[in-house]
């Protein structure tokens, strides 16, 4: 098929790369005049890194990153360990792929070079999707410098502002979710003993945390959440203040020394968007945070992006009426995001102590349930790092 994907990011990329590793002919166009990811670093896990192992892709985005041991949860304040994840080869031998950190640059710099050699001239950029023809038959669309395209199918994988969605299910803004996020590269000395340990951290405490891994030995990601009532400023993601950010975290002793070297954090409005009744119509389909935002708590978004680009490859026919795949993709593919959203939404209450239950269940038994048993802490995210490429659970497709 002809297939035309408006948007560049990780889940337009990805998506492009298994289509034409299918067969089909794409074209993807970018508004950016370059690739640039803003927001640093990128946690990948078992499940993504699953997708992008078919994809041909798992050793080069392995090496380009880290490899952390666990994701530890700790109490902000008093840096005591709540419960530990184990990752690296425990990882390996449970989910099938490693759980991976690194810049996202690098992921989308792999995705972009892969696709160029599958097929050259595929990624147009400085290119902007301006309006949409659904026809019965393909979609024309027209691009904002007044060209024209036409495509047996469009894949909206244009963010969660998505303009093509806007075409499927009319106009709708995203809902600030009450968090804003401080985001830095930080250098630190790997050597420090008061650097943050390696690993996933989420130090956790009253309507903020922290999240800190390391994308290259001396190069640590920090994201750092507080609570807010509502956005006024102008833009969604704006130069921050570091004092602030310090003040904000103030008391937070392991993450000091880090917050002291924080120069130019951004600061991030969070927004996200119900689960959608649909993401399909006619022969234009949406993936990606186009579809199904979500809030970071669960590090998937990018995941769902990369696993949406392989599930819809893996389901399209060749040639003729592409509908009924897309009825698939979406029946397949919605609940398990649904569910993530979901508990991305409730992590979020969850590890600012804003559900006192939760937070007692999480801080007791669990944390000694997971030192003495770490198969019992892993069993629990089987569902969504297991199952092979793409949250397809095997049989499924059949
Ligand atoms: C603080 C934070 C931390 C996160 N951490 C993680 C994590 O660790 N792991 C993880 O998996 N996810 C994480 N996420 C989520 C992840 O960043 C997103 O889900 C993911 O980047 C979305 O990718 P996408 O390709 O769907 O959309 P986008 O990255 O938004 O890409 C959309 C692209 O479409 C282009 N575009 C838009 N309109 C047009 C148009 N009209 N014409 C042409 N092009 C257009 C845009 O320029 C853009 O390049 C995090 C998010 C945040 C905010």
């Amino acid at each position: 098929m002809r297939i035309l994907i408006a948007g560049a990011g990780i889940a337009g990329l990805a998506a492009a790369l298994a289509l034409v590793r299918k067969g089909h002919a794409v074209q993807v166009i970018e508004q950016a005049a370059a690739l640039e990811e803003v927001g640093a670093g990128l946690q990948l896990g078992p499940n993504a890194m699953c997708v992008l192992a078919a994809l041909g892709l798992g050793e080069a985005v392995a090496s380009a990153g880290q490899a952390p041991a666990a994701i530890t949860l700790r109490d902000g304040r008093s840096a005591r360990e709540i419960l530990k994840v184990p990752l690296g080869e425990a990882a390996k031998r449970r989910w099938g792929a490693a759980y991976v950190t690194l810049h996202r640059a690098d992921l989308v710099g792999i995705l972009a070079e892969a696709l160029e050699r599958a097929q050259p001239g595929a990624l147009a950029l400085g290119v902007t999707l301006a309006a949409i023809d659904h026809r019965p038959d393909g979609v024309a669309i027209t691009t904002a410098s007044g060209d024209a395209h036409s495509a047996d199918l469009l894949i909206g994988a244009d963010g969660i502002r998505s303009q093509v969605r806007d075409t499927l299910v009319g106009p709708d803004t995203p809902r600030f979710t009450g968090h804003v996020a401080w985001r830095a590269l930080v250098r630190i000395d790997p050597a420090d003993p008061a650097a943050p340990p390696p690993g996933v951290g989420a130090w956790l405490g009253p309507r903020r945390h922290a999240v800190t891994y390391r994308i290259r030995p001396d190069l640590v990601n920090l994201v750092a959440v507080t609570e807010q009532a509502d956005w006024r400023e102008e833009g969604w993601n704006l130069p921050g203040d570091a004092d602030r950010l310090r003040a904000d975290f103030a008391g937070w002793n392991a993450l000091t020394r880090l917050l002291d070297r924080v120069e130019h954090p951004l600061r991030w409005a969070l927004h996200d968007r119900k689960p959608m009744r649909a993401w399909h119509k006619g022969r234009a389909v949406l993936i990606g945070d186009a579809c199904h935002p979500m809030l970071p708590f669960l590090a998937q978004g990018a995941a769902m992006g990369i696993e949406d680009g392989f599930a819809l490859a893996e389901l399209l026919p060749m040639t003729g009426d592409p509908e009924p795949a897309l009825a698939r993709f979406f029946a397949l593919r919605q609940p398990r995001t649904a569910r993530i959203q979901a508990m991305a939404r409730s992590n979020g209450v969850d590890f600012h102590e804003g559900n006192p239950l939760a937070t007692l269940a999480m801080r007791l038994p669990l944390g000694r349930a997971a030192a003495s048993r770490p198969d019992a802490v892993m069993a629990r995210w089987d569902w969504l790092y297991g199952g092979g490429p793409g949250g397809l659970h095997g049989g499924k497709l059949a």
